[in-house]
C-alpha cells in the first residue's frame, strides 16, 4: 500500500481519512527533526496540508499587516521537503497553505491578502461548515486538474469550498495555473511532466463523507504506488 507522507497541521482528520478512503496509508510525518531525505525514505507521496500564512520573506517581501504566520519552523521544513520531493520526482498534491509553500518553494510569489490587495475579489473566507460552497472554479482545459477532475466538472467548472486570504501572484518557474476563480484568484497550479505535482486553494480534504474530490486523493496515492513498485 502507497505511504502518504502528511504534514502536521492542526486539522489532520479530514486529511488522513481522504487517504484512507483512496486506499493511501496516511503517515503524518515528523519534520522537527532529521532532513528531507529521511522524512522522504519511508513514503510514496507528499500531501501538503493547510495552515497560516508563509514568511514573504521567503519571496522577498515585507509582511502585509495581516500576516499570520504558521507555527514556529513549519515554513523552513516545509520548503526544504518540498524542494527535495521535486527533485526526486516525487508526487505532491498541495492543499490551501500547501499550494503556497509549493509555489514559494519552487520560486514563486503569493498576494499577501485577498480582500485588500484585489479588487472586486470575491469573498474568498467563508468558514464554516467546513463544506460550505464559496465558489466556483475554472478548470484549464486539458490540464492534469481537468484530467483527474473529469467526471466531477459541470462544462470547465466546479463549485468549491474556500478559507485562505492569501493566494499564488507569480506562478513558479515550470509550474502553469490549473484552475482559477471567476475574480482572477489562481485556484490551482501543477507542474506538468513527471509524477503528479499539483495544488489547490481549496479544501478537498472535507469532503471525504461525500467524494467530491475523491479523484485527487485517488491520484495521488495511484501516483505513490507506481513510484514504489
Ligand atoms: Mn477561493
Amino acid at each position: 500500500m502507497a505511504v502518504i507522507g502528511i504534514c502536521p497541521c492542526r486539522k489532520l482528520p479530514d486529511y488522513c481519512e481522504s487517504v484512507s478512503r483512496a486506499g493511501g496509508e496516511p503517515r503524518v510525518l515528523d519534520l522537527s527533526q532529521g532532513k528531507p531525505e529521511d522524512w522522504l525514505a519511508a513514503i510514496g507521496g507528499v500531501l501538503l496540508t493547510g495552515g497560516g500564512d508563509v514568511n514573504p520573506a521567503l519571496y522577498g517581501e515585507a509582511p502585509h499587516p495581516s500576516f499570520s504566520p504558521a507555527e514556529e519552523g513549519r515554513d523552513a521544513a516545509e520548503v526544504a521537503l518540498v524542494r527535495a520531493a521535486l527533485e526526486r520526482g516525487m508526487p505532491i498534491l498541495a492543499i490551501c497553505r500547501g499550494v503556497q509553500v509549493l509555489n514559494v518553494a519552487a520560486g514563486g510569489s503569493l498576494v499577501q491578502d485577498i480582500p485588500s490587495q484585489i479588487e472586486g475579489a470575491l469573498e474568498h473566507r467563508v468558514e464554516t461548515p467546513p463544506t460550505a460552497i464559496a465558489h466556483e472554479v475554472w478548470v484549464s482545459p486539458g490540464s492534469q486538474l481537468a484530467r483527474i477532475l473529469a467526471d466531477r466538472l459541470s462544462g470547465d467548472s466546479i463549485a468549491v469550498n474556500s478559507r485562505h486570504h492569501q493566494a499564488v501572484r507569480r506562478v513558479a518557474p515550470g509550474f502553469v495555473v490549473s484552475a482559477e476563480a471567476p475574480d482572477g484568484v489562481v485556484e490551482a497550479i501543477e507542474r506538468e511532466g513527471d509524477a503528479l505535482c499539483l495544488g489547490v486553494q481549496w479544501h478537498p480534504e472535507n469532503f471525504w463523507r461525500t467524494g467530491e474530490f475523491r479523484p485527487l486523493f485517488d491520484a495521488l496515492v495511484t501516483a505513490a504506488d507506481q513510484r514504489t513498485r
